[in-house]
C-alpha cells in the first residue's frame, strides 16, 4: 500500500503517528510525510526563510530514518487557509503518493492549521478520481482510508484503534528528535506547561505512547480513529 501522513507541521506526524510509520515501513509498504506549512515561525531568533528551510530538512531527515519521502505544501506556519489553490494542491499531493491511506489530524484539535489540514483531507478524499479536477499528477480511481492520529497529549481524544508500536518505539522517538530546532523552540515557549517534563516537548509524546500502551496492554501504542467512524460518512438517522 502507499500511506499519506500528513500534518500542519514538521514534527506533528512524528510525534502523533511515527510509530505506526515505522511499522508500515518495515512491513514493506511506501510511506510518504508531508506538511501543510513549512513551519517558519518556528524560531525565535531565526529569519522565516531560514527556519523553514532547516524544518523542512529536518523533516526530510525524519522520514529517511524509515526511508519515507517527505513532501511539503509550504504554507506559512499558523497563516494557512482554504482556497481553491489548496484544495487543488492537497488532490496533487494525494494522486502523486496515490495514498490507500492517510493518517491526518483530529477534525477537532488545539490547532487551527491541525484542524484545516484535516478537513480538506476531508474535503477532497472523494475529488481523488475526478477526472476534470486537473492536477500535475493524474487522477486514480480510489477513494484512500482516512484515519485520525491524536495530539502529542491526547487531550479529547478516545482512540477506536490501537497501533502497537512496541518495537518501533525508539525509531519513533529518533524521527520525533530529528527535529532538533524544536528542542530550543519548545523550551522558550512551553517550558510552563509540557516542557516541564524533563524540559522536552517530546517526553511527552513518549508519555502519551505509554498510556495509550496501558489501554491496550501493550508497552506503548498509537491510538487513531477512522474518519468514516468519526466524521466524514456517517450512518443517517430519522428523528423518530
Ligand atoms: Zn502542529
Amino acid at each position: 500500500m502507499n500511506i499519506l501522513a500528513i500534518g500542519a507541521h514538521p514534527d506533528d506526524v512524528e510525534s502523533c503517528a511515527g510509530g505506526t510509520l515505522a511499522k508500515y515501513a518495515k512491513a514493506g509498504h511506501k510511506v510518504f510525510t508531508a506538511t501543510a506549512t513549512n513551519g517558519n515561525i518556528g524560531s525565535a531568533t531565526l529569519p522565516m526563510e531560514e527556519i523553514a528551510r532547516i524544518r523542512k530538512e529536518e523533516a526530510r531527515n525524519a522520514a529517511a530514518l524509515i526511508g519515507a519521502e517527505y513532501v511539503c505544501l509550504d504554507y506559512d506556519d499558523e497563516m494557512f487557509f482554504e482556497d481553491k489553490a489548496a484544495r487543488l494542491k492537497f488532490i496533487n499531493l494525494v494522486r502523486y503518493c496515490k495514498a490507500d491511506v492517510i493518517l491526518t489530524h483530529n477534525p477537532v484539535d488545539y490547532n487551527p492549521d491541525h484542524e484545516l489540514t484535516s478537513k480538506i483531507i476531508n474535503d477532497i478524499a472523494v475529488m481523488i478520481p475526478i477526472a476534470k479536477l486537473k492536477t500535475d499528477s493524474p487522477p486514480y480511481d480510489k477513494i484512500p482510508a482516512i484515519f485520525y492520529f491524536e495530539s502529542a497529549q491526547g487531550l479529547g481524544f478516545v482512540p477506536a484503534e490501537y497501533v502497537d508500536i512496541t518495537d518501533v518505539f525508539e525509531t519513533k522517538m529518533a524521527m520525533c528528535y530529528a527535529h532538533k530546532s524544536q528542542d530550543q523552540w519548545m523550551k522558550d515557549n512551553f517550558t510552563e506547561t509540557v516542557g516541564k517534563n524533563e524540559g522536552n516537548y517530546f517526553e511527552s509524546v513518549r508519555i502519551t505512547a505509554a498510556y495509550r500502551g496501558m489501554q491496550c496492554g501493550v508497552q506503548y501504542a498509537e491510538g487513531f480513529i477512522a474518519a468514516n467512524d468519526a466524521f466524514r460518512v456517517r450512518p443517517y438517522r430519522i428523528l423518530p
